[in-house]
């Protein structure tokens, strides 16, 4: 619902730097050893196996920019289709999925990606905002660990699929985390207009409008039923669609009912009485609206907690925060 600016991710890419060198070079060795122990492969897998060799000599594919990424997508294309017994396999297997494991997203996503996204501040559905973008699973679908243990692993969504594009599987300006019903949604759809990564973050075109007669109709009521929120977007139609987002925030009108009933009680000379025994306990201005609103306030931290954006937006308009 709101970008990242592209440098945070830069920054955290340099502080990774060492492992992103060294899994690098091995990946690359194992593309050459494939290469070389699948001489047989020709025309277009051919072509397509020694494009990512040769953009992957120069360009690393995990912390690739921004603007590459979009020429690597351009220039290297689709992976081709291509399915037999490849050399050192006992059964027929796609190319794809041969590069996928090349490339090893699998480990990634329980070893690199965890502690990098909470390094960045994500942790909820960069689509919906209303979930947290991890998955619990049991450990023994992991390489050489024990039985009935779980981990909690990150859920991401590549924006350009890598069904389709697995070279850029493990691209970090190509991962976005979401939800499992999020992923579900956008699958290998390639036209959501949304783009999680940008040069500057702009003011969300995302905003959720709390009616006012409704809201007039609550407080004569108190029934959180009488509540209508419209959820605006501006250019991206296509986007409340796909997330079902009106479906998911029709569920949420009793947090909109504990925000109004907030913003009545947390009035001008409450608020003053209280603030001393706030600064006592060292809260400042910021956490002490965190603390009001019962979530994250400022537009840049919506991905820090589900339902930030919802709550703000709402929040904002009947004086809350
Ligand atoms: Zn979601």
């Amino acid at each position: 619902m709101i970008s990242v600016n592209r440098r945070l991710v830069e920054a955290k890419i340099m502080e990774n730097q060492d492992y992103i060198k060294n899994d690098s070079a091995v990946i690359l060795e194992k593309l050459k050893a494939f290469k070389y122990k699948n001489r047989s492969l020709k025309h277009d897998p051919l072509i397509y196996l020694n494009k990512v060799i040769n953009e992957f000599e120069s360009t690393n594919f995990i912390s690739v920019s921004l603007i590459d990424l979009e020429r690597i997508k351009q220039d290297i294309g689709s992976v081709p289709n291509l399915k037999k017994k490849f050399n050192g396999r006992k059964k027929i297997t796609s190319f794809k999925d041969e590069i996928l494991s090349i490339l090893d997203y699998k480990n990634k996503r329980t070893v690199f990606y965890p502690k990098y996204f909470s390094d960045l501040g994500i942790k909820s559905c960069v689509y919906c905002n209303s979930q947290l973008t991890i998955v619990v699973t049991e450990k023994h679908q992991i390489k050489n660990s024990n039985p009935n243990e779980y981990i909690a692993k990150f859920q991401l969504d590549h924006y350009y699929p890598k069904d389709k594009y697995p070279h850029l599987s493990i691209s970090l300006f190509n991962l976005y985390p979401v939800c499992s019903s999020c992923n579900l949604a956008k699958s290998n759809n390639e036209n959501v207009d949304f783009k999680l990564y940008a040069d500057r973050v702009e003011e969300s075109k995302f905003f959720f409008e709390l009616d006012n007669k409704s809201k007039a109709l609550f407080l004569l009521s108190r029934n959180s039923s009488d509540l209508r929120i419209n959820f605006k977007n501006k250019f991206v139609e296509d986007y409340v669609d796909v997330f079902k987002i009106d479906e998911i925030y029709k569920t949420q009108y009793d947090i909109a009912e504990e925000i109004i009933l907030k913003s009545l009680i947390y009035n001008g000379s409450y608020r003053k009485s209280i603030v001393k025994e706030f600064l006592k306990h060292r809260v400042n201005d910021s956490l002490f609206k965190r603390f009001i609103l019962g979530n994250y306030t400022m537009d840049s931290e919506i991905h820090k907690r589900p339902n930030a954006k919802f709550m703000q937006d709402i929040g904002k308009q009947v004086g809350l925060i």
